[in-house]
């Protein structure tokens, strides 16, 4: 047994529909520009250029359900709701046709942007992570097996704030398929079990402040909810 120089962190999790045991996460993926509309709004020409990759940290993951509090050095926060697929076996160099073998199941999650902090990244050529990758920036509401909703290809994805809706599209929009994008993030990473992607949002991105309630849902698959809270006091 290793010792350490004090208790490791927890293991990040997230729920399980109808469980009692959580899917422990190990990292998590994200897609850039997968809905054409969604690519034009952020400026950009939607033609298919290969899918790129950013990732949030493990420890992003947070509840359906909880507060988040407003995130510091960002005045422009924004939601975006994303089909989530969640990893359980060990792969690489996977063929799309194989890849949702490894495909445990499915989540509705929200990937939270300091958009202000993610252009000015953008526009100046450098890292995404501050935009993308800060605490409790990975609300995911519990996964479905795969065994329960069988492969999701269609369905309407939808997100409102305050009861006002914000996207609505269908997951048939998604440039890059779930299988495309497991397939081609199997070549650049040995894909394992506890690796979450969230497959990209579409159009209707937008601001919310403390006190928004925004929820969620993909058709077939559940619902999300969290509330915006105030901004962290200093510790
Ligand atoms: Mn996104």
């Amino acid at each position: 047994m290793t010792d350490y120089v004090f208790a490791p962190p927890a293991i990040s999790s997230v729920a399980v529909e109808g469980e009692q045991a959580r899917f422990p996460v190990r990292r998590i993926f994200c897609v850039g520009r997968n809905y054409a509309a969604h690519v034009r709004e952020m400026g950009k020409d939607p033609d298919r250029e290969p899918p790129f990759f950013f990732t949030k940290p493990a420890d992003a993951v947070v509840d359906s359900g909880a507060v988040v509090p407003y995130p510091p050095e960002t005045s422009n926060f924004h939601y975006e709701i994303e089909l989530v697929v969640a990893i359980d076996r060990e792969g690489f160099d996977l063929a799309p046709a194989d890849a949702l073998n490894y495909v445990f199941g499915y989540g509705v999650g929200i990937d939270l942007t300091r958009r202000d902090l993610q252009f000015e990244a953008r526009d100046k050529g450098r890292p995404w992570d501050w935009g993308k990758a800060f605490d409790l920036s990975a609300p995911i509401a519990p996964l479905r097996r795969v065994s329960a909703v069988s492969h999701l290809s269609a369905g309407r994805i939808w997100l409102a704030v305050n009861e006002s809706l914000k996207q609505d599209a269908d997951l048939k929009e998604l440039v890059w398929s779930v299988p495309e994008i497991i397939s081609i993030l199997s070549r650049s990473m040995v894909l394992r079990p506890g690796d979450l992607i969230m497959t990209g949002t579409p159009a209707g991105v937008g601001a919310i402040v403390a006190n928004d309630k925004v929820t969620g849902g993909i058709d077939g698959l559940g619902k999300i909810e969290i509330t915006i809270g105030s901004a962290r006091a200093a510790s």
